[in-house]
C-alpha cells in the first residue's frame, strides 16, 4: 500500500509540473502575436448629400398620347436604268433662256418672289458701268456677261461700255412706249418700242449697251472697235437681237445696242445660219428626241430637240438645259462628257479637257 502511494505522490509531482510548463508555454505563445490594434486614420469620406435639396421637382404631367402616323407607302416607280425623268409644269413654257417675246407673244411675269432679276451693280466687274444702280437683270447671266466684258475689253481696250436699261417693270415699259408714240406716232412706236408686257426687258434677259463719254451716255453703234460685239457674243450665249434687214422677221428696226441672252450654244448655231430668234425657234421645231440637232461648240457636242411633252426623259449623267419657247413646248439641250448642267462654266472645263488630250 504504501509501496503504491509513493508511485502516485511520484507521478503527480512530476506529470504537473510538465502539464504546467506546456500550458503556460502555449498561453504565452498566443498572446505574444496578437497584433496591436492601433488606430487607424480615418478616409475622407464625402459630405453628406442632402438628397431633398438636390432632386427636381417633376409636376405630374399626364403622358401625351403617342400621335400614330401611317407611314407612307411610296408608289413603285417604273426605274428606267440610265435615265431620269423629269416633270415640267405647263407654266414652264414661259420659263428659259430661250423664250420669245415679240409682239405676238408677251412675257409671263412670274409670281411674286419667283422673280431671278437682281440689282447686278455689286456684281459686275469692271470692264462693264451700270447708269443706275438699280439695274437688274436675271442672275443667271451676270456670269456670262461679265465673262463676255472681260473678253471684251482685253481685246479691244474699250472701258467705257455702259449698260443704260436692262430690266423693266410692266409700269417703266408703259412709260416709255408713252413717250415713243407721243414722238413717232403709234405706228412709228411699234418699230422701236414693244407695247408694255412684251418687252423682252421685262425678262432679265436683255439690255441695251451704251457709251459712256464725258458725263454723257452716247449710243452703242457697234461699228469699230464695237463691232467686236456682233462678231463674239455668240461665243459667250448672247445675240443682236434685232439685226439689220430683218425688220420683217423681228417686227422691231435695228438695234445695234440691244442684246439678248439664249444660251451656248443656240446663240452661235444662230450665229452660223443667219437666224434670228424667231427663225431658230421655228426651226428647230423640226428636231426630235430621235432626230436631234447635233451641234459641236467648243470641242463639246451638243443634242438640241424640241418637244411639247411635260414628261421629259434624259439620260443620266449628262449637262442638260431646258427651255420653254414661250409658245407651245419646250427645247432640250444635253452634252455628255459633263455631269453638271454648264452653260457659260463649260469654257473652262472644255479647256482643262482639250490641254489634256492634246499632251
Ligand atoms: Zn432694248
Amino acid at each position: 500500500m504504501k509501496v503504491k502511494l509513493v508511485i502516485i505522490i511520484i507521478a503527480i509531482v512530476l506529470v504537473v509540473p510538465i502539464v504546467t510548463v506546456l500550458a503556460l508555454d502555449y498561453a504565452f505563445q498566443n498572446t505574444m502575436y496578437v497584433p496591436s490594434l492601433l488606430p487607424v486614420a480615418p478616409e475622407e469620406l464625402p459630405e453628406e448629400i442632402n438628397i431633398y435639396e438636390i432632386e427636381p421637382e417633376i409636376p405630374y404631367e399626364e403622358p401625351e398620347e403617342p400621335e400614330i402616323v401611317e407611314p407612307e407607302v411610296p408608289e413603285e416607280p417604273f426605274i428606267d436604268p440610265g435615265y431620269v425623268l423629269l416633270r415640267m409644269s405647263y407654266s414652264d413654257i414661259s420659263r428659259g433662256s430661250l423664250i420669245l417675246i415679240n409682239h405676238e407673244h408677251a412675257f409671263v411675269f412670274p409670281d411674286e418672289g419667283q422673280s431671278d432679276v437682281i440689282s447686278i451693280f455689286d456684281y459686275i466687274t469692271d470692264s462693264l458701268g451700270v447708269t443706275t444702280e438699280h439695274t437688274g437683270l436675271s442672275a443667271s447671266i451676270i456670269g456670262p456677261l461679265n465673262s463676255m466684258m472681260e473678253a471684251f475689253y482685253e481685246e479691244t481696250g474699250v472701258s467705257n461700255i455702259v449698260i443704260r436699261s436692262a430690266y423693266r417693270s410692266l409700269a417703266d415699259q408703259r412709260h416709255i412706249f408713252d413717250q415713243t408714240v407721243r414722238r413717232w406716232g403709234r405706228t412709228g412706236a411699234l418699230a422701236w418700242a414693244k407695247p408694255p408686257g412684251h418687252s423682252e426687258h421685262h425678262s432679265g434677259l436683255a439690255f441695251d449697251f451704251g457709251r459712256r463719254v464725258g458725263g454723257q451716255i452716247e449710243m452703242f453703234s457697234g461699228t469699230g472697235n464695237l463691232a467686236w460685239m456682233p462678231r463674239n457674243s455668240h461665243n459667250f450665249g448672247f445675240i443682236l437681237r434685232y439685226p439689220n434687214n430683218r425688220t420683217a422677221i423681228t417686227g422691231t428696226n435695228f438695234e445695234p445696242w440691244h442684246y439678248r441672252y439664249v444660251g451656248i450654244p443656240h446663240a452661235s448655231i444662230m450665229r452660223q445660219n443667219n437666224w434670228v430668234l424667231e427663225e431658230y425657234l421655228e426651226r428647230i421645231r423640226n428636231y426630235t428626241v430621235d432626230e436631234p440637232l447635233l451641234f459641236t461648240f467648243n470641242d463639246i457636242e451638243y443634242e438640241i430637240y424640241f418637244t411639247t411633252e411635260l414628261e421629259i426623259r434624259l439620260p443620266y449623267d449628262i449637262g442638260f438645259n431646258i427651255s420653254g419657247n414661250n409658245i407651245d413646248g419646250f427645247i432640250v439641250t444635253i452634252w455628255r462628257g459633263l455631269t453638271e448642267a454648264c452653260m457659260i462654266d463649260c469654257f473652262e472645263v472644255e479647256e482643262e479637257q482639250s490641254s489634256g488630250y492634246s499632251s
